[in-house]
């Protein structure tokens, strides 16, 4: 058996990919994963099939495990040859009792190796734009705990005699206390401070006040941990530096329900504006088997046009087909390509296509193969999804001499997790890109009414729109365009 080990990780704060190379590393071949409540559950999806999945967050005060039973879980693991994450929110060795669960697997002679995180005081801050120092302003900085268990009480004549930044953490629920503190002890009650919420996440808050004034802007905006408050100069230069909340779509909730593989990215593009935004993927793509695909494509030289609607059935089709194929096998063969976003799938398989439909629906495939066709019919291969709308086929099949098959499948998928959470979003704008989504989404939850009730409905094109129609709801936008970059002006503008 090798021998277990254990890696104590920081996460860093927020933003999963504020994780170093060095702990993602880890954490992708680890057999068990032991983490917190401050740390990105993104992260788990990293996780190696079969990795087992350990919460043992701590709620302020109903502990789901106590210091205890999470150190001789550690233990327990690391000595059944196990390979364990413990991972931290920020770094475990800034207040995250780091030290002491390192000190418990050394006196028991288990391996571990300790991965820094950024700190939620350094990197939190960074992204709320308050540098801890600059010069000139502020040329120390000092980090507390404002937590009383740890340690007996701050000394704010102390503190109040520092001349740098001030951080603390933990500190919210007794930052009246602390204000007072400072204030007795004789620091300027004009001085700057502020508080962040959810520090480098996409739903962060954050006032910016003085020591005189934050308590109350706190309990009137009931800000909530984690939270960090600081006091000192540095404050100032927050508005001029926060690029986070500059963002075009900054404090916008957006719901998208995708397939997970264009999902993704679709939600990449909704960050990278600032968008809070949620992938709620509907279904999940299927590619059929290579064998089946091939004994069904027939004899590729008698093809007029061969009539693709979606990336995904590009991507299907000619994964199987360079099998045995290759283009030259083609022979005078013309390409239609329905929506910008197919013709630059089959560009990227070497494919230049002959026609293209701006819109991305059945209907104009049929329109547009009335135009191409002469007074002979031509002979046409369809690869397409199993969920390829029957009237589009029949009317293709009315028009010209039609191969068609399904190349991959949309096969419903469910999260009730995400679901709730997305329950708890102030007004989102909820995004369907297809009436597929909406309808699979609207028949895989059964609260979904309460969902689309909430939010703001985009939809892409006037089929999804049909399709949210029949159940009563209505857009509160339609893209006419069917690109993401249209919804991202949709809401910028909004
Ligand atoms: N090891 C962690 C700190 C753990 S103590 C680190 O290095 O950041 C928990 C406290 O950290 C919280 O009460 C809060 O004050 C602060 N904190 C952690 N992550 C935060 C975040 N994303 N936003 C604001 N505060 C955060």
């Amino acid at each position: 058996m090798s021998k277990g080990i254990v890696y104590l990780t920081g996460a860093g704060p927020g933003f999963e990919d504020l994780i170093t190379l060095r702990g993602l590393d880890k954490l992708k071949i680890s057999d068990v994963i032991v983490y917190d409540r401050l740390v990105n559950k993104n992260l788990l999806s990293f996780a190696k099939d079969g990795a087992r999945l350990i919460y043992v967050g701590k709620e302020n005060k109903n502990h789901t495990m106590t210091q205890d039973e999470i150190n001789h879980l550690l233990a327990r693991e690391a000595l059944e040859g196990k390979v364990v994450t413990r991972l931290k929110g920020g770094d475990p060795y800034v207040f995250g009792r780091g030290s002491e669960e390192a000190l418990y697997l050394r006196e028991r002679g288990i391996v571990f190796e300790v991965i820094p995180g950024i700190s939620s005081f350094s990197g939190g801050l960074t992204f709320a734009g308050i540098p801890l120092s600059h010069r000139k302003v502020s040329r120390s900085f000092h980090v507390f705990t404002g937590h009383k268990a740890d340690d007996s009480d701050l000394d704010y004549k102390k503190l109040a005699g520092l001349d740098g930044t001030i951080v603390f953490l933990m500190g919210l629920s007794r930052i009246g206390e602390i204000t007072k503190g400072l204030m007795d002890a004789g620091m300027d009650p004009k001085t700057p401070a502020a508080a962040v919420e959810n520090a480098a996440n996409f739903n962060t808050r954050k006032i910016i006040s003085s020591l005189e004034k934050l308590e109350g802007e706190i309990l009137k905006k009931k800000f909530k941990s984690p939270s960090l408050l600081i006091v000192g100069e540095t404050v100032k230069l927050s508005d001029e530096l926060d690029f986070l909340m500059a963002k075009p779509l900054f404090s916008k909730n957006v719901v998208l329900f995708r397939d997970r593989i264009r999902g993704e990215k679709t939600l990449k593009a909704f960050n990278e504006m600032g968008a809070n935004a949620f992938l709620l993927p509907s279904f999940k793509i299927n590619y059929l088997p290579d064998d089946f695909i091939l004994s069904k494509i027939g004899d590729l030289k008698s093809y007029d046009l061969v009539i693709f609607s979606s990336q995904n059935a590009v991507n299907g089709f000619f994964t199987a087909f360079f099998k045995k194929f290759d283009l030259r096998d083609f022979s005078n063969t013309k390409f239609l390509a329905i929506g910008p976003k197919t013709e630059k799938a089959l560009n990227e398989f070497y494919v230049k296509v002959d026609y293209v439909s701006q819109k991305a629906v059945g209907e104009s495939l049929v329109q547009k193969l009335k135009e191409i066709s002469g007074p002979r019919k031509l002979k046409v291969l369809y690869p397409r999804s199993n969920i390829t709308r029957e009237e589009i086929l029949l009317d293709l099949d009315k028009i010209c001499d039609l191969n068609s098959f399904p190349v991959y499948e949309n096969e419903k998928e469910v999260n009730s997790e995400i679901f709730e959470s997305l329950l708890k979003l102030e007004s989102p704008y909820l995004v369907f890109t297809s009436s597929s989504s909406f309808n699979n989404f609207y028949e895989s939850y059964e609260r979904a009414e309460d969902l689309l009730k909430k939010g703001k409905i985009i939809s892409i094109g006037e089929i999804t729109t049909s399709a949210i129609k029949k159940r009563f709801f209505n857009p509160y936008r339609e893209s006419e365009k069917s690109t993401i970059e249209d919804i991202i002006n949709i809401i910028r503008k909004d």
